[in-house]
């Protein structure tokens, strides 16, 4: 077994025993430069990877190797670059000369739109300097963002973006469900670069006001200002790129600022509910752009970390509170960071309101009453119905109607599945809801979907998204 196919070998276990992201964040482009007297010597694209294969990956390197060379003792890390890639190297990194090369173009591509677009946004107001705008809200920081292992790869592959904007990881695409932290973790590479350098052009924007934003551009005949201003910036940073899905035109224009940016080196930062790969509708050439980069996802924190985040939380409020109240609040509010933040808040004004210290009966009585409030919210069969349309692309009058396509019967099953469970909606009247059908077909898709949630990933995912957007409101 030579080098390349002994580091294949290990790469395949070490695939199965650690996430996909974490997987293809920390492996990709490694190779094994050299393995003599039982020491095996990794290279790897840059110090971030060092960093983490060396603390991180270890073990699981070591452990990996060993099951095809026992004499392996020892592993070090390198960085390497292309052209000191031995032979056979199977994972190639791109070219450090490539890289340069490119940057140097850069520079010339960027003075030229400067130079022909002087001060146009005062002679006209609608135009671009609204993209200058950069949208960052210094609420949001690295310093103030918690990490949990359900986190620290996405935040670490931010971090590593602040620090080397448009060089490591371009573009950086990270997901996750909703009030896991996106939002959070991409202002605060906004606000890290805006601290290390204020000159830096940074725009933040969401997809959905990226698309209004068009729109208005097209009707105000300002579209070549709309993307000059967009091609002029350092750092893109495009939040909820779902709501891109099905709008043609708009991921049309996006491909070629995308592609503008990305060919000088301007660093591109994307965060979506979802995978590129589960994004619906969304055009194949931005779908593989997406891929191209670095993916990192967002999970549910642990308990640990829910509690970690309340103490942090509390304090920068002024709040203290027992162990074991925090420790309660942890252990009942576990969907998602913004939720925990928004229980806290109102435990807090709970507090204050009846002048009561935040003790563990205190905190149980508030929850409880906030828990139950949260599900007499009042949500209706429109409301998931609508969730589910959005989330599907489809129209609520397809989803309701008779038609038999199979997108559309998934999701009608689903949006079923969501009123019984989710509303307690008796079968008959989820019939009747969807254009007069038989309480049986409501009964069957309700069941269709419990079984499937077991061992479908993708049934799970959607389901899991849509009840937090149901409860989003
Ligand atoms: P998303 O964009 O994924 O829906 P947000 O970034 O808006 O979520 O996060 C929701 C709330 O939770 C925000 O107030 C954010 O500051 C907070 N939050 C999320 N993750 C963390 C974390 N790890 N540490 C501290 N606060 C967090
Ligand atoms: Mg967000």
């Amino acid at each position: 077994m030579n080098n390349a196919e002994l580091w294949q070998a290990a790469l395949g276990e070490i695939e199965l025993s650690i996430s996909k992201a974490n997987f293809s964040t920390w492996f990709k482009n490694t190779t094994i430069l050299s393995n003599e007297n039982g020491k095996v010597v990794i290279g790897v694209p840059n110090g971030f990877a060092k960093e983490w294969l060396e603390n991180k990956y270890n073990t699981y390197i070591f452990r990996a190797l060993r099951n095809f060379r026992d004499d392996i003792r020892e592993i070090s890390c390198i960085i390497y670059s292309n052209e000191q890639a031995p032979a056979g190297a199977t994972r190639k990194m791109d070219s450090v000369a490539q890289v340069a090369d490119q940057q140097s173009s850069a520079e010339n591509y960027q003075a030229n739109t400067y130079v022909q677009q002087p001060l146009q946004g005062a002679m006209n107001p609608a135009a671009p300097n609204a993209a200058f705008e950069n949208n960052i809200n210094s609420r949001y920081t690295f310093e103030n963002f918690i990490i949990g292992e359900n986190n620290e790869l996405a935040r670490a592959a931010c971090f590593a973006v602040s620090q080397n904007l448009g060089k490591i990881y371009n573009p950086l695409f990270i997901y996750g469900g909703v009030g896991l932290g996106k939002t959070h973790l991409l202002q605060s590479i906004g606000n890290e670069v805006l601290a290390n350098d204020p000159s830096r052009r940074i725009k933040y924007i969401t997809s959905e006001r990226f698309a209004n934003e068009l729109i208005d551009s097209i009707r105000n005949q300002t579209v070549n200002d709309f993307k000059s201003a967009y091609q002029a910036i350092d750092l893109l940073i495009i939040d909820d790129v779902q709501f891109l899905a099905g709008k043609e035109k708009t991921q049309n224009e996006f491909f070629h600022i995308f592609n503008a940016l990305y060919q000088i080196n301007k660093q591109i930062v994307i965060s979506s509910d979802r995978p590129p790969k589960a994004i619906a509708t969304l055009e194949d050439r931005l779908r593989s752009r997406f891929e191209g980069g670095m993916i990192a996802d967002i999970g549910k924190p642990d308990v640990e970390t829910r509690i970690a985040i309340l103490k942090t939380k509390s304090a920068e409020n002024n709040f203290y509170m027992d162990e074991e109240a925090i420790r309660f609040i942890a252990e009942n509010v576990k969907n998602n960071i913004r939720e925990l933040e928004g229980a806290l808040n109102r435990i807090i004004a709970a507090c204050e309101f009846n002048k009561k210290l935040p003790t563990l009966k205190f905190v149980q009585q508030a929850l409880a009453e906030i828990i139950s409030s949260g599900k007499k919210k009042g949500i209706q069969s429109q409301h998931v119905i609508e969730a589910i349309s959005q989330y599907f692309n489809i129209s609520t009058r397809e989803l309701i109607e008779k038609g038999r396509k199979k997108e559309i019967a998934y999701a009608r099953h689903i949006a079923m599945y969501l009123m019984r469970s989710e509303l307690n909606v008796s079968y008959p009247s989820i019939g009747s809801q969807f254009g007069g059908r038989d309480h049986t077909t409501a009964l069957h898709a309700y069941e269709k979907i419990n079984k499937e949630l077991e061992n479908d990933e993708k049934v799970r995912e959607d389901v899991t998204i849509l009840r937090e957007r149901i409860y989003a409101v």
